[in-house]
Formats: C-alpha cells, structure tokens, sequence
C-alpha cells in the first residue's frame, strides 16, 4: 500500500471499481485488488464465445489499461473488517490497511437452491465460461456422425440456457447460429436445438416493448426455441427437467447454461451494515456508505435509489457512478462538499445471433445488419482507456469481426 495517509483501497476491477481507479486524479494513490488481472467488458462476452472479437479486444489486462502510479494486487479478498480499516486477502501473507475504501466486488451467479443447477450448470460471467461452453459445443458436434438419423442427431445436439434476459437471449441467438452453420459445414441432417427457458411469462422483462420486436423476430430467425411460464426443477450432468403447467418433463441435454440470475458477492453478503431486503448495499446519494463516510460501494452490490429502475444491476450503472465515487473520493479527502448525482440509461444494444443486432438510442430503436455495426460503434467507445479503445476500434475495422466457426477439435486453430 502506498504510504499516505489516504490510503485508497479498491475492491474488485470491473465497471465500477477499475472506471473509479481511471478516474481518480494521478495524485490520488490508489490501490486495487481484483480475483483477476484483467477487466471484463461482459457486454462483449457473447462475441468473444462467437469469436467474433477477441480476448485481448474485450479483457484487457489491467497492467496495460492503469497507471504506474496504482498499486495493483491479483487476489481475492476474503474478509473486509469497517471497524479496523482492514481487507483480508487469500493467498497473500498481509492484510491491506486503508484509509478511504471503494466496494465494486459485482454479483456472482444466482442459482436460487435449484438441485443440480451450480454443479451441473455452465454460468456465463467469465472468459472462462464462454470457453467452456464453446468446448461442450464442439465435443456434442464431434460426437455425431454424419449419418446419423436427424431425430438422434437433434437430441445429442439439444443445448439449454435457462433465463430470458438479456444474457439468455443473446446467447441463445448466438449459440443456435453458430450450430446451424456446423451443421452445415459439417453436412450432419436434420437440426440442432436450443431451448430458451424463461419462469415468466415473456422474454426480456426488463426492456422496452421497441426493442422487444426485434428480440422476438431474432429468435424466431435463429429457430430458438422459447419456453416461457417455464420453471427449471433439476439439472444433472446430461438432462434438464422442467414444469409447464404444473407438468415435468426431463429433456436429454448437452450442456445447459445458467443465465437464471445474480446474487450479490458472498463478501458483501458477511457486511454488517445496511442493506436492502435483496441484500445490496444501501448507498447514500454520494455513494457512501450510511454508517461509514471512508466507504464507498458502487455497480451490482449497492442500490443507489436516484437512477432509473431498468438500470439496476448494469454496467452503465457502474460506468456512470465510477465517475461520481472518484469525484467524490477527491472532495472527501480536500474536505470539501460531496456530489450526488441522477442517472439515466445511456441506450441499449442487444446482439442477436452472429448477423444482427438491435440499437435503441434517443428514444429509436433499430435492427439488423447495421445495428450489429452500430454496437460495434456505440462499444469501442464504452471501453477503458483512449488507448484500448483506438487500438480495439482499428482492429474491428480493419480485421473484421467475422465468427469463429465450432469446427471439429483437430481442425481448430
Ligand atoms: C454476460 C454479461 C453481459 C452483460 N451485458 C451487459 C450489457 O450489455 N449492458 C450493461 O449495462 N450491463 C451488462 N452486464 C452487467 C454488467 O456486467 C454488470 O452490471 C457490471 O459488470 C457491474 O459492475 P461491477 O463493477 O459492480 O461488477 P463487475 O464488473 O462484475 O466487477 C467485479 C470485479 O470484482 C472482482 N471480484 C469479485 N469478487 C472478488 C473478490 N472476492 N476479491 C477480489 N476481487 C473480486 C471481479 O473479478 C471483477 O473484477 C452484463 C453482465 C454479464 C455477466
């Protein structure tokens, strides 16, 4: 840790914890502990499971993306102590003193005590996912022969994601592509099939009905196969069961993926402090914690209440208050008046499939061929640093940003 007396100890280098780390001031000596050592822009995850970017494009590393001036520690914090200003980290002989503390440890997957859902179930958070879930893709495929009845052929190819979000929805879109365009190139009859399996009543809850018809349309196009009013009752290593009216069934699956929802970071969850009924952290309108002013908490794990509902629990949430926590960070330190601020939703992009997308911006939704560009676009300059973004920016355009097809193991690059 840096030695002075405004030891600036930053939690997790996602959204919010690696945008407050840029933003600071360079006099502000921070330090920041993240599990990984690089961020994550998740709503890039799905092109890099496609291929259509690569890890370098949306995980850069963050030795590449902060200053010298912040300290930066790989580890996973186990303990955060309020009273004694400590942070206990795992594999590390030390505890981490501060002075001011910014909480941005995000969500991890919600699996709701579904029997078989975490053991059985790929979450989809991660780099590390994506790639699990491409290679249980590629095995399925390579297990099938091409003379294979189309009806066997369709249950060894039958894939599950289990929630209609938006995660659910673009990755579904995606995955049932990137199938088809196996079939084809590997001549195998008949169909995959990805189910889409929602518990309420329609896909999407959270967005607006302009850019619902182009998610409709999209899954329809991919042949997804939505099942809503669905309810998972068990997963096991190779079958899904589920109850639609009060009727179970047991599906034959190759791999199923858990898109089901978010619980907010088990280090957060052992706080003692003011929470809301779902856990999060209750924030003033200054991002500090109520009962410790050194604190701040920001993105998945706190509820800050002047912000459009649709954007709780999203990276332009996290984005947006990064710049308000290091403003405040400053004024705290100067001793000077904190701000607070509103925020609004900056748009939303939806990639759907390997061929569309779906934009709404300025109140104007659009599909197709150009919103997947306009994405693109609208991403490159949601990126960490002018540097990244330039070099991510002169990659897609010049490179391209074609998919990477599930060819056969020996086959692959
Ligand atoms: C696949 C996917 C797609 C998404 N798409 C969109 C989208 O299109 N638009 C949108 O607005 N939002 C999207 N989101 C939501 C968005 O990613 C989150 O809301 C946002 O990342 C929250 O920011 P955060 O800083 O709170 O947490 P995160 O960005 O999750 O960052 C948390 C950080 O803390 C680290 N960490 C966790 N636990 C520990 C620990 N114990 N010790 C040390 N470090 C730890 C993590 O490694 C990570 O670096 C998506 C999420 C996912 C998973």
């Amino acid at each position: 840790m840096p030695a002075t007396k405004n030891r600036i100890l930053i939690v997790g280098g996602g959204f919010g914890g690696l945008f407050t780390a840029l933003d600071l001031p360079r006099a502000d000596r921070a330090t920041l502990v993240s599990d990984e050592d690089h961020f994550l822009f998740t709503p890039m995850l799905y092109e890099y499971f496609s291929g259509e970017v690569e890890e370098w494009h949306i995980a850069p590393k963050y030795n590449e993306l902060l200053d010298e001036d912040v300290t930066r520690i790989q580890s996973a914090v186990t303990n955060i102590n309020l009273t004694e200003q400590t942070v206990l980290v795992e594999n590390k002989d030390q505890t981490l003193n501060y002075d001011i503390l910014v909480l941005a440890a995000g969500g991890v997957s919600n699996y709701a005590g579904i029997p078989g859902a975490e053991e059985h179930t790929i979450p989809f958070r991660k780099l590390a996912h994506a790639d699990l879930l491409r290679q249980r893709m590629v095995e399925a495929l390579d297990r099938v022969p091409p003379n294979l009845p189309p009806q066997d052929t369709h249950r060894a190819l039958t894939f599950a994601v289990v929630g209609a979000g938006a995660s659910g929805v673009e990755l579904s879109t995606k995955m049932a592509d990137l199938l088809r365009d196996a079939f084809n190139r590997r001549a195998l009859s008949g169909e995959p099939r990805v189910l889409l399996i929602e518990m309420g009543d329609r896909v999407v809850p959270g967005m607006g009905e302009q850019i619902r018809e182009f998610v409709e349309d999209a899954l329809k196009k991919s042949r997804v196969e939505v099942h809503t009013l669905t309810r998972v009752v068990r997963v096991t290593e190779k079958s899904l069961t589920v109850e639609h009216g009060g009727v179970q069934s047991e599906i034959e699956t190759a791999a199923v993926v858990w898109t089901g929802g978010v619980r907010v970071n088990p280090v957060i969850e052992k706080l003692d402090v003011e929470k809301t009924k779902r856990g999060l952290l209750l924030v003033k309108p200054t991002l500090q914690l109520q009962s410790h002013e050194n604190v701040f908490a920001l993105g998945d794990i706190a509820f800050y209440q002047d912000a459009t509902a649709t954007l709780a629990g999203t990276g332009q949430l996290a984005l947006q208050e990064a710049g308000l926590a290091a403003r405040n960070i400053r004024a705290f330190i100067e001793g000077e008046k904190l701000q607070t601020k509103h925020f609004e939703e900056l748009g939303e992009a939806v990639s759907l499939g390997t061929e569309r997308a779906a934009v709404l911006a300025g109140g104007k939704a659009f599909g197709g061929a150009l919103a997947r560009q306009a994405r693109f676009a609208l991403y490159t300059a949601r990126l960490p640093t002018w540097h990244h973004r330039l070099r991510v920016g002169a990659s897609w355009f010049f490179e391209g940003t074609t998919p990477r097809p599930l060819l056969p193991l020996g086959l692959q690059r």
